[in-house]
């Protein structure tokens, strides 16, 4: 099996598509990123454990440059959206919680630099959390996104380094069911957008994985702090 870079918030998503991945590739180290959001120290905690449990080296991207754009508000202290169960079926509310939360290029940037440290390593791969129910308000979550890049990569790295986003065209509720499966450490999570002590259980990101684990009806030990 090749080697493999990981992206690794701390979020369901990024874990599932880590523990999914080990089946085709050999994960050396995972990346997270810190560019100023509110949730950054919590994102870093979580994905330290989750690199612990997984036995992978663990690397911190300081990104202040991009902290410094500040356009969206999680990286200020403006308010992060809060937003009932409800409202993740209404297109209006998603598309402006979107636009709120939106980081200029963030995706982009988070793969081009991965790709950088899996051409450094020669692995073959970057493993990426990826997935079809936010791709309809984030379209750097899309299937078309995915090869847009590749086919970028083939180009800008020697070895061709390629994305594999493994929950691609699955929708939360079906991520949240794969990581049960896979026996995820779901108590070293970080999903919320805000960076308290316990996940909010409002923010756009906190209600969609809460509606995962509702529905895909799994014992999944989330703390939320409403
Ligand atoms: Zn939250």
């Amino acid at each position: 099996m090749e080697d493999a870079v990981v992206l690794l918030s701390g979020g369901m998503d990024s874990v599932v598509s880590l523990a999914l991945a080990r089946c085709t590739a050999i994960p050396q180290v995972a990346l997270t990123f810190n560019y100023g959001q509110q949730a950054a120290d919590n994102e870093v905690f979580a994905a330290q454990r989750i690199c612990s449990y997984y036995n992978i080296k663990h690397e911190i991207i300081d990104l202040p440059w991009l902290g410094r754009i500040d356009t969206s508000s999680l990286q200020s202290r403006r308010e992060i959206p809060q937003l009932e169960v409800t409202d993740l079926d209404k297109d209006d509310r998603i598309k402006d919680t979107g636009t709120a939360v939106w980081v200029p290029n963030r995706n982009g940037v988070f793969l081009n630099i991965a790709a950088c440290y899996a051409e450094s390593i020669n692995a073959a791969y970057i493993i990426a959390g990826f997935n079809k129910e936010e791709a309809e308000t984030f379209p750097d979550n899309s299937e078309h996104f995915v090869d847009s890049i590749n086919r970028a990569l083939f180009f800008s790295t020697k070895s061709h380094v390629n994305v594999l986003a493994p929950t691609l065209n699955l929708r939360k509720i079906e991520i949240a069911a794969a990581g049960f499966r896979l026996g995820i450490p779901w108590k070293y999570l970080w999903s919320c957008y805000e960076g308290g002590k316990k996940m909010c259980g409002r923010c756009e990101s906190c209600q969609r994985l809460r509606r995962a684990v509702r529905e895909a009806e799994i014992d999944a030990p989330i703390l939320f702090e409403r």
